[in-house]
């Protein structure tokens, strides 16, 4: 009886030490997912915050034999956040058979979307962080940067290293992002590239959207100008939306420009 008593204790020590900074915005059933995941991927401490958006949060996480993993915890504050999450999932494909019922099943959903999208990045070859696990409204990625401490988004770099060559490699990615993943970002622009050695890498693909999507030209081509105008602002010549787009493979991408089809 005590001795239970003492493991249980022991347990709990435990499963505190596994926070290096205590983040009194996580709530107790992502707290037990977090506890149940470091059994699972090994983790030894989870970090501070890094960073905290409109709809996540992201952890660094360091694992027994000393690998970094960025953890991503969805929550949702605003109806207007809820909104946006119908808004993407609806129309995908992927995801029509989902009966969505309460707010918390959205989130997970949401996680499991940028989950399954930074899968189909990954096997395209474009370079984002590579997915490690999915568990309810939290989402494992390799992390980006060194020893926990972040890589630069492409709009905190210096001036000098914003150049044309970096330019050349994002548009890269964006083409074997649509050419072979066949997925258009959705919400592409400097705050959501890091750059580590002079590579770019996607981050933040949970809006992200099938090229059948309706709305996924607009998208890509918002994405586009986002990017060109990002470099444009830097003084580099950027190429032509049209060019660029000239390369993608979208000639049966949904548009809702088009309104020639027969009925
Ligand atoms: P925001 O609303 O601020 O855009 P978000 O909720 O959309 O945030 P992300 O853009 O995916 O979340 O990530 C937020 C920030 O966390 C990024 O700007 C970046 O600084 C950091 N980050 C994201 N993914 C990683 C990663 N794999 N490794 C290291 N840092 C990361
Ligand atoms: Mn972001």
């Amino acid at each position: 009886m005590i001795d239970g008593k003492r493991r249980k204790e022991e347990k709990r020590i435990k499963d505190e030490d596994l926070f290096k900074v205590v983040d009194s915005t996580i709530d107790s059933r992502t707290y037990l997912s977090l506890i149940q995941l470091a059994r699972k991927l090994q983790i030894k401490e989870y970090y501070g915050a890094i960073s905290s958006g409109k709809e996540a949060k992201i952890y660094p996480a360091l694992t027994k034999d000393g690998t970094w993993y960025a953890v991503k915890i969805y929550y949702v504050t605003t109806a207007a956040s809820k909104r946006a999450l119908e808004k993407y999932t609806i129309g995908d494909p992927r995801f029509k058979d989902v009966k969505i019922k309460t707010t918390f099943q959205l989130i997970e959903t949401w996680a499991r979307k940028e989950y399954k999208n930074l899968v189909r990045l990954y096997e395209a070859g474009v370079s984002s962080p590579r997915p490690i696990f999915v568990y309810r409204n939290i989402l494992v990625m390799d992390f980006i940067g060194q020893d926990g401490i972040r890589a630069p988004l492409l709009k905190e770099l210096s001036e000098e290293e914003i150049n044309e060559d970096l330019y050349r490699k994002v548009i890269g990615e964006l083409e074997k992002m649509v050419n072979i993943a066949h997925l258009v970002h959705g919400d592409l622009s400097e705050y959501n590239i890091m750059v580590w050695d002079e590579k770019p890498y996607i981050i933040d693909v949970s809006q992200s959207v099938d090229l059948q999507h309706p709305n996924a030209l607009e998208l890509l081509k918002r994405d586009i100008e986002n990017i060109n105008r990002f470099f444009e602002d830097h003084n580099i010549s950027v190429e032509l939306v049209e060019d660029i787009l000239s390369r993608l493979k979208i000639s049966n991408v949904n548009s809702d420009d088009v309104h020639d089809s027969p009925r």
